[in-house]
């Protein structure tokens, strides 16, 4: 048997692990690739792959022997039992301190489970959330590695020289890839990146929605203004794909495209696993949740088609001064956007609390801020704020963020009231208004709830003229 070569060895040859070797070999990394169906080995090899540093193996003990110790392996397979199935196959091949890398969109309690089953056979697990898609893998995606702390030393070379880079505060080089935490903490912050993905496109098309409608811009007028405010504080990679899109003609018709496609989107399984947490966790993460429920009413397309012609609505009010609306909805966006991730961060600290993880916040926020799909310059001021304040309780509460949702505020109610005034629905821009507010009310009405609670339930209820802690129960009615 030749001596081992491969420097870390990769499964799933599919969009992202063909990607991610291409990407580990041009950092001078020599990569063991294995598929399932081997023909993809080989097309790899003497394909996009021919003249590099691959070792193609056709079986997995072959595979295994080809990579260096301790073994590094990552799988890049089709989240679910595809990764159960995997494991099984490779792990009687390993040893003890080997690395197993899962780099799919798993469910991170699935991470912390597997994780839990390879120890006891000194297979060192690790769970990592990979974002960016086909490009952001070539070129330098975002990477959120969790699991067994002790693999890390050994993973992070590789992973930080693959990583997209962004200059940090100090204007020094970092790499989007640390380690998040342990367990499942790399494929849950992942699965927030998601949720959070989710909320920034849905607060972007209300946006469009809104200037469409309000202002009856064309998409070419429209690609103008995103691309204007993409120089602004909105400034990310989102707003600029969607001014890429409002801009493109479609071939075949002449027509811009963004017209011609059916209004129905699909959500698979990272949005509602965010929400399940959200509620698992008793946190308000209103606006991702809202941004799912989006999708779910979009689907209804012969529904809504049908209810247009039954159910009653206002008349779209033009907005009267095009400029000052835009701005308007510039600062909807912006702001509504803040609240998406202070519910993001709220979550996921009350994730690390419930599952005893230590979560980097500031590094998490710089790990997002380049490769990924939610990238935006917006995100170094995250990472600022946690800096500042390790501790910080919620995002709205850092002065700098207070600060920009006051000054966003006037413009953020006119456009949930013009939006509201001309039935536009804007679910995400304005339950985000309505969590600011929530968040902002020293005395919120769940006095009377809880008077309600106690009436029909007997559930009790604390007073405010007595010491926390002490419960009391009232005979309403006077009845026995
Ligand atoms: P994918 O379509 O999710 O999965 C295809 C790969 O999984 C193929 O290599 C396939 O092998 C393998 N596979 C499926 N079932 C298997 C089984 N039972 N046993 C062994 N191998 C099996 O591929 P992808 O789009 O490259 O994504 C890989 C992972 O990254 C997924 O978890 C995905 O959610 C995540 N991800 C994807 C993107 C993206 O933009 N595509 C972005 C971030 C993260 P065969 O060729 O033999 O069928």
């Amino acid at each position: 048997m030749p001596s081992p070569t491969a420097d870390i060895g990769l499964i799933g040859l599919a969009v992202m692990g063909e990607n991610l070797v291409l990407n580990m070999e041009s950092h001078g990394y020599t990569c063991a690739v294995f598929n399932r169906d081997t023909t993809k080995v080989d097309a790899f090899v003497t394909g996009r792959g021919a003249g590099k540093k691959f070792v193609g193996a056709h079986d997995l003990k072959d595979f295994v022997a080809s990579i260096k110790r301790p073994r590094k392996i990552m799988m890049m397979v089709k989240a679910g039992k595809a990764v159960d199935d995997v494991i099984a196959q490779v792990a009687p091949f390993l040893e003890a301190g080997d690395i197993l890398i899962d780099g799919g969109n798993t469910h991170f309690p699935d991470t912390t489970r597997r994780m839990k089953e390879l120890a006891p056979k000194g297979i060192r697990f690790v769970g990592s959330g990979v974002s960016g898609g086909e490009e952001g893998a070539f070129k330098g995606p975002s990477i959120m590695p969790g699991g067994d702390a002790t693999a890390w030393p050994e993973v992070k070379p590789i992973f930080q020289s693959i990583a997209a880079k962004v200059k940090d505060a100090g204007g020094a080089e970092a790499p989007c890839c640390d380690w998040v935490g342990p367990e499942g903490a790399g494929h849950f912050v992942k699965m927030v990146h998601n949720g959070i993905e989710y909320g920034d496109m849905q607060l972007i098309c209300e946006s469009y929605h809104l200037l469409k409608e309000a202002l009856g811009l064309t998409p070419a007028e429209l690609s103008g203004v995103f691309s204007k405010w993409n120089k602004g504080v909105l400034d990310s990679y989102l707003i600029e794909i969607t001014s890429e899109i409002l801009a493109y003609t479609d071939p075949e018709t002449k027509q811009p495209l963004v017209d011609l496609i059916l209004d129905t989107a699909g959500q698979k399984g990272t949005g509602k696993w965010t929400i399940d947490a959200a509620t698992d966790n008793g946190v308000a993460l209103t606006l991702i949740a809202e941004a799912v429920f989006s999708r779910c009413i979009s689907a209804q397309k012969e529904e809504r088609v049908a209810a247009s012609q039954v159910l009653a609505g206002p008349q779209v009010q033009k907005a009267a001064d095009r400029d000052q609306f835009i701005a308007d909805v510039e600062m909807a966006l912006y702001a509504a956007k803040i609240v998406s991730y202070a519910q993001g961060y709220a979550l996921m600290a009350a994730q690390a609390k419930a599952s005893n993880w230590e979560l980097n916040n500031g590094g998490i926020a710089l790990m997002w801020r380049g490769g990924c799909i939610i990238r935006s310059a917006f995100l170094g001021k995250i990472k600022e704020a946690f800096d500042k304040n390790p501790k910080l309780v919620n995002l709205l509460v850092d002065p700098f963020f207070a600060g920009e949702l006051g000054k966003a505020q006037s413009g953020w109610r006119r456009v949930v009231g013009a939006a509201a005034a001309s039935g536009i629905p804007v679910p995400a821009i304005s339950s985000a208004l309505a969590y600011y507010d929530g968040y902002r009310t020293a005395r919120l009405p769940a006095n009377l709830l809880q008077a309600q609670r106690d009436f029909f339930g007997a559930h009790t209820y604390e007073r405010l003229d007595k010491p926390r802690g002490q419960f009391f129960h009232t005979n309403w009615t006077g009845r026995g």
